[in-house]
């Protein structure tokens, strides 16, 4: 699946619910309010020695609607093109 699809948000989702079987409070101000983000972010990651090693990853976001603190899926992890 790409990753900028329309069904990113549906199926990322999917595996959140599925794979989330910890406690759901925020460990920062304990409340359960998360948003998940209509599309992935994307970050460049650097190799360690030259700038041509930069790759695209992207990730599935998602933040507490209280405090703001994020958690970042790797989406290539989840099975998601790049
Ligand atoms: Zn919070």
């Amino acid at each position: 699946m790409k990753l900028g699809s329309d069904e990113f948000y549906k199926a990322f989702s999917e595996k959140l619910e599925k794979n989330w079987t910890e406690s759901r409070k925020c460990p920062i101000c304990g409340q359960v309010a998360w948003k998940t983000a209509k599309k992935p972010a994307k970050a460049d990651i650097w190799g360690e020695s030259h700038a041509r090693e930069k790759k695209s990853m992207g990730f599935g976001v998602v933040a507490c609607g209280n405090c703001g603190y994020t958690l970042l899926f790797n989406a290539i992890a989840l099975g998601f093109d790049e």
